[in-house]
């Protein structure tokens, strides 16, 4: 962000609270708090001196995002809807069984990344195991967490609220900001016993902070809270649990809401999809906050909140996404856009107020979600031309994808700024530095296989220098590859949460990192002798120029594969060994093995590839053949090493090696079968990192018992 004061000037301004401004202007301070804003004319002359830039579209403040399940994110794509609620939740119950703790953890830091790359910077998230907190403060991500109580054992759900901030502390350990507040919060009035609702609500009221709950979402809850029958016993005993002696109300939930005094200002109404317009005038008279998940009913339940009469009754309604087990995206303005879709006649100033100002009231957020003076809710920039007066750009930008929105200012408030270990782990994460294990091994496999040739003396001082080439190296071709393929990355739901469309890392940072890694290789090859710092030009053009070529080859496979098979030659002419066909062996070893894997990683985007006219094998001859190219290219692996043994004349541990890399390899394929995706992450990182691991602990055995020692000179 831009640390000084500046005016940035756009063809439209929404203020976040129902009006657009044309041709408007915003003045931010070093702080990026709001001093001034409104009609550029009006607004610049009385900042004189003050820089301004023009940035044509649209601006906004940042989205606010009222309702999500982010523990829930790995269960993308995995559940069923259109069949309504409680089947819905018996699958996903169900599918979330299946998951492991480092899947969960993966798709949630991968969702908080996608909010990032949205453009929101507040939400409400409902959690049973508050997994998110950390990732929602590490990415600067304000507002409520809510802690979820639920379940028909009264005696076993009044004991757990009593522990509930023993449980918080235990999990979470401090409590990182003051941005990102916790509440206490009940699921829904069906599945809690009304003392416990209350209680839960009361514990959350002594706080000073607002909670949440699941109100009037679907018909099972109405029924059950009426009559007592429908869905909810049979879902209970799914849950291995009985109603017990929970009291039937006898009334709709709204209601019976107001009885338990929930139906206040501090209590979040989430759904509202079966609520009557009576009901509404209500909540509207109690200031009752509510949430709208539009796409999220839609996919459970195939309807849609009555948006109308809850407008009608005046209230502001903020929307959610809900999680990812019921939506496609965490991206509030899709929201919106599903609720144009379906309700033309509701104004888009009022739709956009839902994902700013009026998400903000939602989560009692005064600061965020509007442009007025001394509020900091961070910026969004929608590029593009509005050229007719007569368009309206509020309902141009609601098609938006989140890769056309730049922030431009941060949000505020956020009382621990991103730690030096935060900034690490998105810079290691940028070059995928966990992938050297891939080629790493293979070098110190050259290196010793070239203890038994004439070489120069292995010192600490030649290794080191060795794994320093190799580092700077990969940083180079990985930082300079995310660099070039930014735009792709920002269009692929797969990769456009990486640091560089999300924002975490600018694209000019990426640039510079590639450069002095460049020099640092250089140098340090050089270092090593002059062979060695010659070639590492060439190298350079190789490992750079790789990035390129799924532009319009689909070999790209192979210049990758060659471009990791030079890390075994360079290490051997680094050795001081002759080139030979041992070390040609191996580099062509690891040139079939990377190409290999790489197509089928390239699975996962061979619709992607075909549409945005990228070149691969999977996207220019199909699933499977692909696959099967990919086992040829691993057969070829695994003769040019038996060949790279009989050269050396290797032994037993050798070829013991060779053999497990091949079981390796075949139990991969297995995994991928013919295309199966779910699998690929797990193939790729897990079982190619044993490969070359495995491979090379198993080579220096072998040639430690050749040579009785590895160290020797
Ligand atoms: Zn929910």
């Amino acid at each position: 962000m831009q640390a000084h004061v500046r005016i940035y000037q756009s063809d439209a301004v929404f203020l976040g609270q129902g009006s657009l401004v044309r041709d408007g202007a915003i003045v931010v301070d070093e702080h990026d708090t709001v001093r001034d804003v409104g009609v550029a004319s009006e607004v610049i002359p009385r900042h004189g001196g003050v820089p301004v830039e023009r940035l044509p579209g649209l601006i906004t403040p940042a989205l606010v995002n009222a309702h999500t399940h982010l523990e829930l994110s790995a269960l993308r794509g995995k559940t069923r809807g259109g069949h309504g609620f409680f089947p819905w939740a018996q699958g996903m119950l169900e599918a979330r069984a299946q998951l492991s703790d480092e899947e969960n953890t993966a798709a949630v830091e991968g969702a908080v990344r996608e909010l990032t790359a949205s453009g929101t910077v507040a939400i409400g998230d409902v959690s049973n195991s508050l997994r998110a907190v950390h990732a929602c403060a590490r990415a600067r991500i304000g507002g409520i967490v809510f802690h979820e109580v639920f379940g028909y054992d009264f005696v076993r759900c009044s004991q757990r609220l009593q522990q509930l901030h023993h449980e918080r502390d235990e999990i979470v350990g401090a409590w990182p900001n003051g941005d990102l507040r916790y509440a206490p919060a009940p699921h829904a009035l069906y599945s809690l016993h009304p003392e416990l609702i209350k209680a839960v609500v009361r514990a959350a009221r002594n706080q000073g902070v607002r909670t949440s709950i699941h109100l009037s979402e679907h018909a099972g809850e109405q029924e059950f809270l009426e009559n007592g029958t429908g869905p909810v016993a049979q879902f209970a005993e799914f849950l291995g649990t009985e109603l017990g002696d929970f009291p039937i109300p006898n009334q709709r939930p709204v209601p019976y809401a107001r009885t338990l005094d929930l139906v206040g200002s501090d209590v979040i109404g989430v759904h509202l999809t079966t609520a009557n317009r009576q009901e509404f005038d209500a909540i509207a008279a109690a200031h009752m906050p509510i949430v709208l998940c539009p796409r999220s009913n839609l996919f459970i339940e195939l309807r849609l909140p009555p948006l109308l009469d809850a407008l009608a009754a005046g209230i502001r309604p903020a929307l959610g996404t809900d999680s990812l087990a019921s939506n496609h995206s965490l991206d509030v303005l899709a929201e919106a856009r599903a609720l144009a879709e379906r309700f033309p006649s509701v104004p888009s100033t009022a739709l956009w107020s839902m994902v700013t100002a009026w998400g903000a009231d939602a989560l009692d957020r005064p600061d965020l979600g509007r442009l007025a003076a001394g509020t900091r809710p961070g910026l969004l920039w929608f590029q593009g031309d509005i050229t007719t007066a007569e368009s309206d750009p509020l309902r141009t930008f609601l098609k938006s994808s989140p890769a056309q929105r730049k922030k431009i200012a941060a949000k505020g408030v956020a009382v621990m700024g991103p730690t030096l270990m935060a900034t690490l782990r998105d810079y290691t994460s940028l070059v995928a530095f966990s992938h050297t294990i891939f080629a790493l091994p293979f070098a110190a496999t050259a290196v010793v296989l070239s203890l038994l040739q004439p070489r120069l003396p292995l010192t600490m001082g030649r290794v080191g220098a060795m794994v320093f080439c190799l580092v700077t190296a990969r940083t180079a071709a990985m930082a300079f590859n995310r660099y070039l393929d930014r735009e792709i990355d920002a269009k692929n739901p797969r990769t456009q949460t990486r640091e560089i469309p999300a924002g975490a890392i600018s694209a000019a940072a990426a640039l510079t990192l590639t450069r002095v890694c460049c020099v640092l290789f250089v140098a340090s090859a050089a270092s090593l002798g002059w062979v060695s710092g010659l070639l590492s030009i060439p190298v350079l053009a190789i490992l750079l120029g790789y990035s390129w070529t799924k532009r319009f080859t689909w070999a790209a496979h192979w210049v990758l594969g060659a471009a990791l098979a030079l890390a075994p030659g360079g290490a051997w002419i680094a050795m001081g060994a002759a080139p030979q066909a041992a070390i040609i062996a191996l580099m062509l070893a690891v040139l079939t093995w990377v190409a290999g894997f790489d197509i089928l990683y390239s699975l996962q985007d061979e619709d992607f590839d075909r549409n945005e006219g990228l070149r691969s094998v999977p996207a220019r001859f199909g699933t499977l053949k692909a696959v099967w190219i990919s086992r040829v290219m691993h057969v070829m692996t695994v003769l040019a090493w038996l060949s790279t043994g009989w050269f050396t004349q290797r032994h037993g541990a050798y070829f013991l090696g060779v053999g497990l890399a091949t079981a390796l390899l075949v139990y991969e394929h297995t995994l991928v079968g013919n295309g199966n995706l779910h699998q690929i992450n797990r193939a790729f990182f897990t079982v190619n990192g044993y490969v070359s691991l495995l491979f090379f602990l198993l080579t220096a055995l072998d040639v430690y018992l050749s040579l009785g020692t590895l160290i020797a000179s």
